[in-house]
């Protein structure tokens, strides 16, 4: 069966189509601007890629157009064939624990966790309604970035603040990249063969989060409330002390939307290095000799290893430990830096195993007391699954 992999951004969508349960992908690609005045899209399908320019009022007509174009193409007969489409959802509260099929009631469930993710969650709900008004016959699948993280105990997942703040106004740990490292785990899991395993995931991209998963289950991760919490990321600070923000306040005169944008957008590799946000400029400045790159990736590579340390004091010893995204997946520089500061956990490198980029393999000596693997994430295949699971259920 078909089923389309579905990211909507304000104005923006994303989708993958995927030949499921084989997992092979399609077609892929990309409609930008919408609703703009400069709006285009772009397919790859054969190993062929086309471009187009065409003005897009908003996402019905950009979902019109993906349908349309799919059909000319030749990539798909008729629409008919399409059973499913799964929706990347960003924020589901503490009510979303697994994906769920969308419907007009559940979306207005999922409507009230937009405060929480004011940026996110309003865009992906336009891309559901816009496949819904197309396509009102197929199932639609909401996953949610939060849903994995929901088993957290109340230990991990409260703040130590005012009780209030959680009873009124929700603060809490929430997580983010679940379905990232839903899909990690469960790939780890396959692989070894062991529904038991103690997993440290560290999706490491532009954005980055470290997960603590026992048996299948979140016991902690680094991201918190919002993403800008846990480890020092492309353009985000990561964990600081908030104080920082009322002193930087009286300091400088900007308000507090000001300095937290500076904490997303002007932080991290960026923020130390003044060079790129982009780890494959940071090292090549650092390999240039430049002492704010190397700093920054040093840093970078602390507050990873810090997090893997302490997650693997919480998991009472991991059995293993995965890297993925941007940087886990390709930067052999960034994985021994990082693996040289766990080496008291008794995790050895072997360099051997290490000058590779992409792929699935394990990169530690048989000597290593925790085998590290580097484990491509794919989220558009983990949402095609549960979307299929769901067709299935029909
Ligand atoms: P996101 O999905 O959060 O936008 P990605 O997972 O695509 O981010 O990761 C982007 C990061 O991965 C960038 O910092 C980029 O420099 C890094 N990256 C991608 N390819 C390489 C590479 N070959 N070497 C080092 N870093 C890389």
């Amino acid at each position: 069966m078909k089923i389309l992999s579905v990211n909507a951004g304000s104005s923006s969508l994303k989708f993958t189509l995927m030949e499921m349960p084989e997992e092979k992908e399609i077609a892929s690609g990309l409609f930008e601007k919408i609703g703009l005045s400069d709006s285009s899209y772009t397919i790859k399908y054969n190993g062929e890629k086309i471009k187009k320019d065409c003005p897009m009022e908003d996402h019905t007509v950009a979902v019109e157009k993906l349908m349309s174009e799919l059909v000319d193409l030749n990539i798909i007969a008729s629409l008919d064939e399409i059973e499913g489409v799964g929706h990347r959802l960003v924020h589901g509260g503490q009510e979303f624990s697994e994906s769920v099929v969308l419907n007009d009631e559940v979306l207005d469930r999922v409507a009230k966790y937009n405060i929480l993710a004011p940026l996110h969650n309003p865009a992906n709900i336009m891309g559901v309604k816009a496949f819904m008004k197309v396509m009102p016959n197929v199932v639609q699948v909401g996953v949610f970035d939060t849903a994995f993280h929901t088993t957290m105990s109340e230990t991990e997942y409260l703040y130590p603040v005012p009780y209030e703040w959680y009873e009124l106004y929700k603060v809490r740990k929430y997580g983010f990249h679940g379905t990232s490292h839903r899909f990690i785990d469960m790939t780890i899991r396959k692989y070894l063969n062991n529904d038991n395993l103690k997993v440290i995931s560290c999706h490491i991209g532009n954005g980055g989060s470290i997960t603590a998963i026992d048996s299948g289950k979140v016991v902690d991760t680094s991201m918190g409330f919002t993403p800008l919490a846990g480890i020092m990321m492309g353009t985000r600070s990561g964990d600081i002390d908030s104080s920082i923000l009322e002193y930087m306040a009286s300091v400088t005169g900007k308000n507090i939307v000001e300095l937290t944008n500076d904490l997303n957008k002007k932080s991290g590799l960026l923020g130390v290095s003044g060079v790129s946000s982009d780890s494959r400029d940071v090292e090549a400045a650092a390999e240039s000799g430049n002492e704010r790159a190397i700093l920054a990736q040093e840093m970078y590579a602390r507050k990873i290893a810090n997090y893997i340390a302490m997650y693997n004091n919480l998991l009472g010893g991991a059995d293993v430990i995965c890297l993925t995204a941007g940087v886990g997946e390709n930067s052999k520089t960034m994985r021994k830096m990082i693996l040289e500061k766990i080496a008291s956990l008794g995790v050895e490198l072997d360099e051997s195993k290490n000058d590779f980029r992409g792929e699935f393999r394990c990169i530690t000596t048989n000597n290593s007391k925790i085998p590290v693997y580097v484990v491509p994430t794919n989220e558009e295949l983990m949402i095609a699954i549960d979307t299929m699971n769901f067709v299935n259920q029909k």
